[in-house]
């Protein structure tokens, strides 16, 4: 790149009512001055975006230069706050936008007109390594020796793999005491991350790492920090680019720290406003009924993004509200249990920008949309299938029409929580069956489970007979 990232890049509060700014070199969650969330700025007029989309395309036959292999950095003029020498990429982002006809029956969608983005793909198994290598890069930037995150798990699996590789520093996890699947675990623990479990659950997990990094300047990588967001934007260009560039009519994500969503309403209004797309997409994020703060506050409290001034007196007594009732997120979908998502507010600007809706699913129905995205041929995790969960009831509501084109967000790959899966499909696994019971799960629709047959060849044949 042929200019001064200094010179095009800073930081800037979403509030409206401050203008302060802050260098790229600067190392910040909350703007000192409103405390609110801080957002990076381009000066866009100094950046050379290329005229067309398309033109991103020509970076597909220079793969061997990793920043043009990654699904991040191939379109790094979209996110320009880093010198190209800085960058830290392990080739995230090779993911896939793929029509899925089976799951568009299920959702009743007329076939061709959904599609899965399925960033189970990527090297940590979910999307936040898009988030992950940015933030890593920027980490690098400042010269953070040591970086740290409080995570349901995938977070905490990204930054330790991105600690591992770079070289440049080292981390520190924090996860709950809770749910955390196995899958996700054993990935920070394998990965070498120093991995501290607190005796609470994520939101207390954040609200500890948060003052350990200012007490001890340690790099934060959660999705407060700016810099995330802005490689999670990369999730939509892909999607664009699978689509030809088309705009399409629907995305459908599944919302817990609100970071995602976030990120993909400035993708779009950064797209917008370099006249690169002509119409932005409508935005559905979908809450797990078990951890419903989003769909609360703004489909039954009226919150909305306000011009940057939302009612912050509705958000103030909604969780003053849920701490005098001591009440705890608590869904299977472990990734999306979080009941106070730090990117509310940008999350409510997305909303706008995208003519958003809100919906929330239960358990229930997140498992019998992931079986059903399983026997698609993809697999994924259970919070993934919030997604599509949400795309099913807004066709029912008639919110989405069967000829709109709806892509679905599968966050993370099947395999990082496969006692969920087995759990579904296998009464064998009684524990995890009657932790379904326990919540009213017990008729599992697409339930799946091994037959267990004597070790006999007459029995096996019998077998085979009757199912095929
Ligand atoms: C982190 C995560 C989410 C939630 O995304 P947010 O950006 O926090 O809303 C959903 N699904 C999976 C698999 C995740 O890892």
């Amino acid at each position: 790149m042929s200019y001064a990232v200094a010179e095009i890049a800073f930081q800037k509060s979403i509030s409206p009512d401050c203008q302060t700014r802050y260098g790229i070199d600067q190392v910040l969650t909350v703007c000192p001055e409103s405390h609110d969330l801080l957002d990076v700025h381009y000066d866009w007029d100094r950046v050379p975006v290329p005229s067309s989309l398309k033109e991103f395309e020509k970076r597909w036959m220079t793969r061997h230069n990793p920043l043009d292999y990654s699904g991040v950095w191939r379109f790094r003029e979209l996110l320009p706050f880093a010198p190209d020498d800085q960058i830290v990429t392990i080739g995230e982002g090779q993911t896939y936008l793929q029509k899925c006809d089976p799951v568009a029956k299920y959702v009743g969608m007329k076939p061709g007109q959904l599609f899965l983005q399925y960033e189970g793909l990527n090297p940590s198994g979910s999307f936040k390594d898009n988030g992950m290598t940015a933030a890593s890069t920027h980490a690098r930037m400042v010269g953070a020796k040591m970086t740290a995150c409080a995570s349901t798990g995938n977070t905490s699996a990204s930054l330790a793999i991105y600690a591992g590789v770079s070289g440049h520093f080292r981390c520190v996890v924090f996860v709950g005491s809770g749910k955390i699947s196995y899958g996700k675990l054993s990935q920070a623990l394998d990965y070498g991350a120093v991995t501290i479990q607190i005796r609470g659950d994520f939101d207390d997990a954040l609200q500890q790492v948060r003052a350990v990094c200012e007490q001890q300047n340690i790099y934060l990588c959660n999705s407060v920090n700016p810099f995330r967001l802005e490689g999670q934007k990369s999730i939509m260009y892909r999607v664009l680019e699978g689509l030809g560039w088309e705009v399409p009519d629907w995305i459908v994500v599944p919302g817990g720290n609100l970071g995602n969503s976030s990120a993909f309403g400035k993708a779009f209004l950064e797209l917008k406003q370099l006249g690169l797309i002509d119409r932005i997409p409508r935005l559905a994020v979908i809450n797990a009924s078990g951890a419903n703060t989003l769909y609360e506050l703004y489909e039954h409290q009226g919150l909305r993004w306000n011009n940057g001034r939302p009612q912050k007196e509705l958000v103030d007594s909604f969780y003053r509200d849920m701490d005098a009732r001591n009440h705890r997120a608590d869904t299977l979908a472990s990734a999306i249990e979080i009941n106070r998502p730090v990117n509310l507010k940008k999350c409510l600007r997305a909303l706008d920008a995208c003519n958003g809706v809100v919906r929330e699913v239960t358990d229930e129905e997140i498992l019998d949309a992931k079986a059903q995205v399983g026997a698609g041929g993809f697999g994924c995790e259970p919070a993934s299938g919030a997604s599509v969960a949400g795309a099913k009831m807004l066709r029912q509501q008639g919110i989405i029409a069967p000829s709109d084109r709806v892509v679905c967000i599968l966050t993370g790959h099947q395999l990082k929580d496969p006692t969920a899966t087995v759990g579904y499909h296998s009464d064998a696994a009684a524990e995890e069956a009657q932790k379904l019971a326990k919540r009213g799960i017990v008729t599992r629709p697409y339930q799946n489970g091994p037959i267990v047959v004597d070790n006999d060849l007459a029995q096996i044949l019998e077998v085979i007979g009757r199912v095929g």
